[in-house]
């Protein structure tokens, strides 16, 4: 009786054993594009494979090539060569309850960690056209209510104080972050660190903006810095929970360029934590 339970057990455990190995664990991120034959940029490319963003992949092994990681990946019975610029690991994440949003400052999303690519919080709304960059009212800026609120209250503080803040880009879906991705690949390179992967970017969040004024014509430049605005903002974005993400040495620590522009909203739980140790206030 004992040995017809282990048989029984294994005949059960095999085959779920053998299905975990199976699942598909990477995801193609570029818009679309082919797959490499061998190891290398300037390798041939396979006329069988043509991938597109959201395909799943299985990574069989990983190499090193310079300081490129490779995998040789497979779809089906199809084996061929992607760079890890290309993919987005599906294990290494967070794993998150997807049936709700993630709570707001509860997110992990950096070079290393991926959101789920099919994450979108449901509670997003349209940033008011007012709070939007000159020139760029008729774009569709989307960002969690209560993010929303935050982000618009800082505006209008900062409009008391006679400085003018907008927003320029607000959330955005992966396949979105994808083009953008892609570009900046085909202008750069693979090593470009200018905008992050799909799954990677804060902007995912619903939580993070990117801000200008008119002191810089309304654009995204690096010349915010210098503004009266980027003043105005370090002076005043810790009281309601919002943090600037990339700064110069944050930058430079996690391989991603200085962006004075790039603002995330943590939640009241930070804000809460940061009056406690230094008696900050949200109303001015
Ligand atoms: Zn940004």
């Amino acid at each position: 009786m004992r040995y017809f339970f282990i048989i029984f057990s294994l005949l059960i455990i095999i085959p779920l054993a053998l299905f975990a190995i199976e699942k598909e664990n990477a995801i193609y991120v570029l818009p679309r594009g082919p797959a490499y034959s061998h190891i290398g940029l300037g390798a041939p490319k396979l006329e069988n494979v043509y991938l597109k963003f959201g395909n799943r992949v299985k990574i069989e092994e990983e190499y090193s090539h310079g300081s490129i990681k490779w995998y040789l990946c497979s779809k089906g019975p199809v084996h061929f060569y992607l760079p890890d610029a290309f993919v987005v690991k599906e294990t290494g994440g967070v794993e998150y309850d997807l049936k709700g949003n993630i709570p707001i400052g509860k997110e992990v999303v950096d070079k290393w960690h991926a959101l789920p690519l099919e994450y979108k919080p449901t509670d997003l709304i349209p940033v008011p056209k007012e709070y939007r960059a000159y020139g760029y009212e008729s774009r569709k800026l989307l960002l969690r209510k209560e993010a929303v609120e935050v982000f618009i209250r800082l505006i209008e503080n900062a409009e008391k104080d006679g400085v003018n803040i907008r927003i320029l880009s607000a959330f955005r879906d992966t396949r979105y972050q994808s083009y953008l991705y892609f570009n900046s690949i085909r202008r750069y390179g693979i090593f470009q660190n200018e905008v992050a992967k799909p799954g990677h970017s804060e902007h995912q969040l619903g939580t993070t903006c990117d801000l200008t004024t008119s002191e810089i014509g309304s654009t995204l430049s690096k010349d915010f810095e210098y503004t009266a605005a980027y003043q105005w903002l370090q002076d005043h974005i810790i009281q309601s929970g919002i943090f600037l993400t990339y700064t110069k040495l944050k930058g430079k620590a996690i391989g991603y360029m200085y962006e004075p522009w790039h603002y995330r909203y943590w939640g009241k739980e930070k804000w809460e934590f940061f009056r406690e140790k230094y008696g900050l206030f949200l109303s001015r």
